[in-house]
């Protein structure tokens, strides 16, 4: 089997004497669509915040592609690999759909070939193809802060995927938009995934969207991860029948 591409160690994280993160271990391997699920204050953000080392744990780790992310700066880390998505307070609103991707794919082709100039006309190829595969490409030279949310989330998404992720990490992907253009996003995210053997880590309120798209959950209570399984196990799990299910499994 192949090393896992994330692999978290003991995490824990006091704010205080709140211990948000209870001595936390899982690994994901490559390619796994995984979500991780606990109500309001469970630790979820924390946890990812651990993740994304936007927050230094009191003890523990976090290994992404074998690497200690301790001291990795957040571009250094974006480089080798892992993405938040849905920060869409992120958008440059002024420019154009085409423009933001434009960015992110200069920004990652300027650190991946350092003094090479990258041309123009291939450029532009790249950048239609993450448009295209969102389904935003008929709209490229729309200015962003005009998009509707469901498209906002999609040059997100673009925006993401031109980073060229191998993990992207996604913060409840479904709250927001209708439930039709949640379902539509999660196909798309899930799809790119397992074609690309693209891992996804989200965290998501609607087990709708978590028992339909996850192939594992991971479940957070009081800073604790109490089960790890897949959507057939996680639904016979006694915690989650009682806090999500009311008790009823169909
Ligand atoms: P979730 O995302 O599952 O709702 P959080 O990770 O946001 O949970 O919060 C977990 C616990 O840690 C909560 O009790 C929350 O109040 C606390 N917490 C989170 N961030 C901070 C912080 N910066 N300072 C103090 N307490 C915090
Ligand atoms: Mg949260």
């Amino acid at each position: 089997m192949s090393e896992p591409i994330l692999k978290v160690e003991h995490l824990n994280r006091y704010f205080g004497a709140l211990h948000a993160t209870k001595d936390v271990s899982f690994e994901v391997p490559e390619g796994q669509v995984r979500a991780i699920i606990g109500p309001n204050g469970a630790g979820k953000s924390t946890l990812m915040d651990l993740i994304t080392n936007r927050t230094t744990p009191s003890s523990g780790k976090v290994i992404f592609r074998g690497e200690d992310i301790a001291g990795l700066a957040p571009n250094k880390i974006v480089h080798k690999g892992m993405t938040k998505c849905f920060q869409i307070s992120k958008l440059f609103n002024n420019l154009t759909v085409y423009e933001n991707v434009q960015i992110a794919r200069i920004e990652m082709n300027k650190k991946t070939f350092n003094i090479l100039p990258v041309r123009d006309s291939y450029l532009k190829k790249e950048v239609q193809t993450y448009l295209s595969l969102v389904g935003l490409e008929d709209k490229m030279n729309d200015v962003a802060a005009y998009l509707s949310y469901g498209d906002q989330r999609r040059l997100d998404i673009a925006i993401a995927l031109a980073m060229d992720p191998k993990l992207l990490i996604l913060d409840e992907p479904a709250a927001g938009v209708a439930r039709e253009e949640a379902y539509t996003l999660m196909q798309l995210i899930r799809d790119l995934a397992h074609e690309r053997n693209m891992t996804i880590i989200f965290i998501e309120h609607d087990m709708e969207i978590v028992f339909n798209y996850a192939d594992v959950i991971s479940v957070l209570r009081d800073g604790e991860m109490i089960a790890t399984g897949t959507p057939d196990e996680i639904k016979q799990n006694t915690y989650v029948q009682q806090a999500y299910l009311g008790g009823d499994v169909s």
